[in-house]
């Protein structure tokens, strides 16, 4: 598969802040690419060098292996911050203005954009009248126009209810869909694991992993293990052959074991045979938010 973008250790700082530090990963094509991490960690920094609005101190990025090509620019459409719509304009007279301003695409192009983000119907309605999530549709159908292959958006549900924020999730799996890599900065840790195929995870400037979110998340297996004495259980369990940890929960047990070597029934018998009687046993997968605030808590 092709790459879109490369990093290659990029570094930036403010003065005394050093914002990005020696961060190295790529993109493949096609991928929904989540950045996350917590404020200050540098992630609209990132998406500001990637797009030439800021410059790195060391470093470097391409963009569809070719380096600092301004025609592959044309190819990338991005949503940092939302755009400045006159509310008293309609939706289409409101792209007409950002389409004059950018130089992408044609009329045409408008049409096809405010299609993607399914206000075509309300074309003609005032910005005003429109919903939180319609307003983001449109600033995210802005984006759209001129038919980018690449999707740069920085918090994309920012300050929407949970229905716009559904709205947003599935549009950026149906513009996934038709063949384009969206690259999203989030603080959405359930939104990302939700849409994301790949996700970068960063910490005060660090990249601290990177890869297909299922790799990012499957380091371990998690069984999720009850019975009536949990305290008989978690002695029962402590000495199980392969065991990486054990948590004890208010009404569980969970097992670790190292990806792959879980083994359920194995277990059910072991506890038998050591006088505990397990009442529930159910294989569960790390969630990207429990796997996120281990690795950049400190
Ligand atoms: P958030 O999620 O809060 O938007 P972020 O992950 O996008 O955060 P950045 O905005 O890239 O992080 O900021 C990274 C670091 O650089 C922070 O410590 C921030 O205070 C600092 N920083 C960002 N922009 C500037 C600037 N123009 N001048 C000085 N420091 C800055």
């Amino acid at each position: 598969m092709q790459t879109v973008l490369s990093l290659n250790n990029v570094s930036k700082s403010y003065g005394s802040i050093q914002a990005l530090k020696n961060v190295s990963f790529e993109v493949p094509e096609g991928a929904v690419f989540g950045l996350l991490g917590p404020n200050g960690s540098g992630k609209t920094t990132m998406l500001s060098i990637i797009l030439d609005i800021l410059k790195a101190d060391i470093g470097s990025f391409e963009w569809f292996n070719q380096p600092g090509s301004p025609a592959t620019r044309k190819k990338i459409g991005s949503l940092l911050e939302t755009p400045n719509f006159y509310h008293y304009l309609s939706a289409v007279d409101n792209l007409k203005i950002t389409q004059a301003i950018n130089g992408r695409g044609n009329n045409e192009s408008i049409d096809q954009a405010l299609g993607q983000v399914k206000l075509l119907e309300r074309k003609k309605s005032k910005f005003s009248s429109f919903s939180l999530g319609m307003k983001q549709r449109l600033a995210i159908g802005a984006a759209l126009l001129g038919n980018p292959d690449v999707l740069l958006f920085d918090e994309p549900t920012n300050g929407l209810d949970p229905v716009g924020i559904a709205e947003i999730r599935e549009l950026i799996k149906e513009l996934s869909q038709q063949g384009k890599t969206i690259i999203m900065a989030s603080h959405l840790l359930d939104e990302v694991e939700k849409v994301c195929t790949h996700v970068a995870i960063m910490k005060r400037g660090v990249l601290i992993t990177a890869g297909p979110v299922e790799e990012v998340l499957a380091q371990e297996d998690i069984i999720e293990v009850a019975a009536q004495d949990l305290t008989a259980l978690q002695l029962a369990l402590k000495d199980f052959p392969g065991i990486s940890s054990i948590k004890h929960n208010e009404h569980s047990v969970s097992v670790f074991f190292p990806a792959g070597a879980a083994q359920p029934e194995a277990i059910n018998q072991y506890c038998f045979n050591h006088g505990v009687v397990i009442n529930q046993l159910i294989p569960r997968k790390k969630s990207l938010e429990t796997k996120f605030f281990e690795l950049t808590n400190d």
